[in-house]
């Protein structure tokens, strides 16, 4: 059976599920932490998180033509970025969900454009931006060879 992992925003019209294995990781970059107010702890799963309830209540913002990123229009709770070519929300907040404990950070990434004023306490590899357009571009080109 999949591991389920439930989630909401901090009104609770928005509940979520992220299904299968969770995986962490940190956002440095500048919008991410525009949008959050701080640097982001993003949960990815297995398999993809899931709106169970409060659709009609997510809003969402177009943040770059090929991401969009969602919140609760009640409460303001960031939800999830979302690639809009995906028909799978691959990465959400990891704050949301009731996580088991004992999870660690997969790797920190836009560790470039982290401002000095705090600091995790990770083992995690420190990914650059440099590294992950290298991997976006990568990840677009093998779309296209299996159109
Ligand atoms: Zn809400
Ligand atoms: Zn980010």
């Amino acid at each position: 059976m999949t591991e389920v992992h439930k989630g909401h925003c901090l009104c609770g019209a928005v509940q979520l599920e992220g299904r299968g294995a969770p995986k962490l990781e940190i956002c440095h970059c500048d919008m991410c932490r525009r949008w959050h107010g701080s640097p982001a702890v993003a949960a990815s799963f297995e398999q993809g998180v899931h709106i169970v309830q409060g659709k009609d209540a997510i809003q969402t913002f177009q943040s770059s033509d090929w991401a969009e990123r969602a919140f609760c229009s009640k409460c303001g709770t960031t939800l999830y970025y979302h690639l809009t070519g995906s028909d799978v929300i691959h990465s959400s907040q990891a704050g949301l969900f009731d996580l088991p404990e004992g999870l660690s950070i997969h790797e920190e990434i836009f560790v470039d454009e982290q401002p000095d004023y705090y600091r995790f306490d990770t083992d995690a590899p420190r990914i650059t931006s440099a590294e992950m357009f290298e991997r976006f571009e990568k990840y677009e080109a093998e779309q296209q060879n299996n159109d």
